[in-house]
């Protein structure tokens, strides 16, 4: 079989069907493939927690009703000892992914974009150097060609389309092992009554999680997800390994009465690829990095690249212009915004994961970041807050007498808000690309050795 589309969007998780939602009813026409069937839809394992304000930065419709598990109302973040946490304030929800995701598809359907599951795309076409299409196989082994203007890859960390463009095309860029975790989570029903189910918690230690943490995210009174993430291409244990053998050992883990689901998977934790467009492509989601580096919180990002995506394939039918440029609206709406924060956090992210356990109970115990500084940061990402709060520590710092710990946190000030102005500064074109990307490079390195961090 042969289709022809507008726009071809393959990957039908929180970033390909929040693109099939927000092109919907445009007069394009859409398609969208997905490998899995209807009860596999938005599948990948999952904390399934997520801000609210996503929804009222993107339009996507809030979840209600069996969509939403529990209701959240913020984050408690605990120290290695567990001695010291934070309350973290800031509405949002553990979702049922499966649910939402559906609805968002079924709704895009509605207004005429065409669905296609059990289809599993096998590589890109390429004619004179183009992309013109995508080649899939039905689950019963039908093959198709889907031909498109522009061609979306959402397939996440499969990234089943971005790494088989020529090598010479800038967005095939490849996630190295250390710039991602490898998490795994179970659900769980427990056999008794969990404490303010409405706070989801977090618990940083790097001899239980190393390079990344483990979580307890309520579901209910009486189920919770329960899981952790570890910093790949280290030789860290395997966190199924590690889940079983320290986790499950604990009183408020091992009391459960039933597993609902056990499963892992790998989210990246860096900033956003240099770029999420080239001609007649776009990547959107996990297979373009769009996570936030700190928590590995993908859903929301997704849902942003989605949104920015949208804006610039309007903008491109208008002008017949399927190029690079004619896209380019994705990376500058991306990365002037949240993608610069990503770039801070990345920063950010690589000096947690050097940071050993005593550090971190220092800075829990002595609230480095105040609660209400720290929701600030993690959705607006303004870093200027931080660096006067680092000021007004330095003494108390000094007096504790952890000079190292405060030269570090300088250090790493200073190269967050270079991250994010470099950012701020995203090329207007593709021409500026290159220089920019060598500007990216080299901060990164140079932050890399000032803190001796070589992998
Ligand atoms: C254990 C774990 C916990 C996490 N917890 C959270 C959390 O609490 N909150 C949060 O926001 N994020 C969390 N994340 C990250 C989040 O899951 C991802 O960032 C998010 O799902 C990315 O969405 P996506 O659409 O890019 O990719 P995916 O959700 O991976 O969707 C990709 C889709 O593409 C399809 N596909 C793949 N290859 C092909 C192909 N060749 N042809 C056709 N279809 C294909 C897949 O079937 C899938 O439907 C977590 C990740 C992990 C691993």
């Amino acid at each position: 079989m042969e289709y022809r589309h507008d726009v071809l969007i393959v990957g039908l998780g929180p970033a390909g069907s929040s693109l099939a939602y927000l092109l919907s009813g445009t007069g394009l026409n859409v398609a969208g493939i997905d490998m899995v069937d209807w009860e596999k839809v938005w599948g990948k394992p999952c904390g399934d927690a997520i801000g609210e304000h996503h929804f009222d930065e993107t339009g996507i419709p809030k979840p209600s009703g069996k969509e939403v598990k529990q209701r959240v109302d913020g984050i408690l973040i605990f120290s290695p000892s567990e001695e010291y946490f934070y309350r973290v304030m800031g509405p949002g929800y553990i979702i049922d992914r499966n649910e939402l995701g559906k609805r968002l598809i079924k709704e895009s359907m509605d207004r005429g974009v065409e669905i296609f599951l059990k289809t599993r795309a096998r590589k890109p076409v390429i004619e004179n150097g183009k992309l013109v299409g995508v080649e899939a196989v039905t689950q019963s082994g039908g093959k198709s060609l889907f031909k498109a203007k522009v061609v979306v890859d959402a397939t996440g960390n499969t990234m089943s389309l971005r790494l088989k463009l020529p090598k010479e095309w800038p967005v095939n860029e490849p996630l190295k092992p250390v710039d991602a975790n490898i998490a795994y989570r179970e659900i769980r029903e427990m056999d008794y009554d969990i404490d303010e189910p409405d706070y989801i918690r977090i618990y940083v230690n790097q001899e239980i999680a190393p390079g990344g943490y483990w979580w307890f995210f309520p579901e209910s009174k009486t189920s919770a997800n329960i899981g952790l993430g570890v910093q790949g291409g280290r030789g860290h244990p395997n966190p199924m390994l590690i889940f079983k053998e320290k986790l499950d050992k604990r009183g408020g883990i091992n009391h459960y009465k039933k597993i609902y689901d056990a499963s892992g998977s790998i989210v990246p934790t860096r900033r956003p690829a240099n770029t999420l467009v080239w001609n007649n492509f776009i990547g959107i989601g996990d297979n373009a990095f769009t996570v936030n580096p700190v928590h590995g919180g993908g859903m929301g990002y997704a849902m942003f690249a989605a949104y920015n995506a949208s804006i610039a394939i309007k903008d491109a039918f208008e002008k017949g212009d399927f190029s690079a440029k004619g896209l380019w609206y994705t990376n500058i709406g991306y990365m002037r915004s949240l993608g610069a924060k990503q770039a801070s956090l990345d920063i950010f992210r690589m000096f947690l994961q050097m940071m050993g356990n005593d550090d971190i109970e220092f800075g829990l115990k002595n609230k480095i970041m105040r609660e209400k500084d720290m929701y600030e940061t993690s959705v607006t990402g303004d870093l200027k807050a931080d660096l006067s709060i680092l000021d007004k520590l330095s003494i108390v710092l000094k007096t504790l007498g952890r000079p190292s710990l405060l030269m570090k946190l300088r250090i790493v000030g200073k190269y967050m808000s270079q991250a994010k102005e470099i950012y701020y500064r995203y090329p207007e074109s593709p021409e500026g690309l290159s220089a920019w990307v060598n500007e990216v490079e080299q901060l990164y390195s140079k932050f890399k050795s000032e803190l001796n961090i070589n992998w």
